[in-house]
């Protein structure tokens, strides 16, 4: 009652929500209520989520802010909704993001731009933005997102929340919509840290229906937040401070850095001297991936059909006024670097950066514990700033782009204000120990 007291309260002028699904909700809690007794030891029993619109949640609306999938009822959940309802939590409804994840803002969205919660003249960040802001809003404890770019760590950062995207392989992406496979990552924001852990330990793990989900064996993330980071090792990469980077956000940034000094850290500048080329790869990769995944939807089997007068015309009219500007720009740009002659020029070259940037990811974490930068180089921008100029909307996540290339995980957690608007600090791991981001972050809040 109270989430849906506080989205009404205040959604009219956030519109974090794409879908509620309050009658089903409530009837869900009163039954829970009465399950009290036996799930004591659930600890997300009874939480209300929001769940971004690119999971498929069984019999509620999924349509990944695409008019494309106006009226896709899925048949079936994701993995990560079959662990969160066996936990018993509460899906309040799905939440807006930019167009199949593709953005930074959320005004890609093909039906309205979530606000930012701290100033709404300004963007919450994407493509997640609808997930960071609901959290940040108070309306909801706890939200799912997903990032293949940045999607769930730059609008954290933006919105003043804390956000995780895990190893690539740790969470199953089984019913997650795929923008980019090689890439993608379902993960949570929540307002602390120990909430965080406490999603991802019910989401984490194997899944035979996802066979880029890695079998090694989960954790316990709770006892991570002990406290002490005593004679940690901490890596800030040059480049991650370098130009670019708003004057704000570094001195947040060399705060913070301070700070975890102050706590028995020891911090030393290293360097990740391909993450220069990281949007590059990335626009590459992640658009050639999406022309292929985005191959499906042509009227016949999901979604909204347009009528035509054959097969192809069905085809052409559906994609046509179905996709919006940014999907179609994506689907262009990767079905060009696909196309015969063109393949080695640019595909398998920025494989082999790819490569390169992971290299330099691994042998920084070879003698650190974690690297620590910025999430993005500015705090939220206005709405309307950016939407006209691709390349700079691109650039605002040069930081994170780099982890998903190299598939590390990495937590964007609050660290201060710039102008009256939240900055968040970026840390970045070896492969599935987010435990050390949480017990580093822990020790920070
Ligand atoms: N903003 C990046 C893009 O537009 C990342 C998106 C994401 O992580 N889903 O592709």
């Amino acid at each position: 009652e109270s989430a849906y007291q506080r989205i009404q309260e205040v959604d009219d002028s956030i519109n974090a929500f794409l879908t509620l699904d309050e009658s089903n909700a409530m009837s869900k809690a009163s039954e829970l209520d009465e399950k009290v007794a036996e799930n004591g030891d659930q600890p997300l029993f009874g939480i209300p989520a929001g769940i971004k619109d690119n999971i498929m949640t069984a019999g509620l609306k999924t349509t990944c802010a695409s008019q494309l999938l106006d009226d896709f009822d899925p048949i079936h959940n994701a993995t990560v909704m079959e662990r969160l309802n066996e936990q018993n939590i509460i899906t309040v409804g799905k939440l807006n993001m930019d167009e199949f994840a593709m953005g930074s803002s959320n005004e890609n969205s093909g039906y309205h731009v979530t606000k930012n919660p701290w100033n709404t003249d300004y963007v919450p960040g994407g493509s997640s933005g609808g997930s960071a802001a609901a959290v940040a809003a108070g309306q909801v404890p706890f939200t799912l997102g997903s990032d293949t770019g940045g999607s769930i760590r730059q609008p954290a950062s933006f919105c003043g929340v804390v956000g995780l995207k895990p190893t690539y392989g740790r969470v199953s992406r089984y019913g997650l919509v795929a923008f980019a496979s090689s890439l993608d990552q379902i993960g949570p924001i929540t307002r602390t840290v120990e909430d965080n852990a406490y999603v991802l330990q019910q989401i984490a793990g194997h899944d035979d229906r996802d066979s880029t989900s890695v079998d090694v064996s989960v954790p316990n993330y709770l006892s991570a937040m002990e406290g002490n980071i005593n004679g940690l090792r901490i890596a800030v990469p040059k480049e991650f401070l370098e130009e670019g980077v708003d004057a704000g956000v570094k001195e947040q940034i060399q705060t913070a850095i301070k700070t975890l000094e102050g706590l028995g850290a020891e911090v030393n500048e290293v360097s990740l001297p391909n993450s220069q080329y990281a949007v590059a790869a990335y626009y590459i990769l992640a658009s050639s991936e999406a022309s292929a995944n985005l191959a499906r939807f042509d009227g016949i089997r999901y979604g909204v059909r347009k009528d035509g007068d054959d097969l192809i015309d069905v085809y052409k009219n559906t994609r046509s006024e179905g996709f919006g500007e940014e999907v179609k720009r994506r689907i262009m740009l990767g079905t060009f670097a696909l196309s015969t002659g063109y393949y080695d020029a640019y595909y398998k070259k920025a494989q082999k950066v790819r490569t390169l940037i992971r290299e330099d990811f691994n042998q920084v974490l070879h003698s650190y514990d974690v690297i620590l930068g910025p999430t993005a180089p500015t705090t939220a921008f206005k709405i309307g700033d950016n939407i006209n100029d691709p390349l700079t909307m691109y650039t605002n996540d040069i930081l994170t782009i780099p982890v998903n290339l190299a598939g590390n995980p990495a937590l964007s957690v609050p660290c201060g204000f710039s102008n009256g608007l939240p900055v968040g600090m970026q840390l970045i791991g070896k492969p599935f120990e987010e435990r050390i981001l949480y017990r580093v972050a822990h020790a920070y809040e």
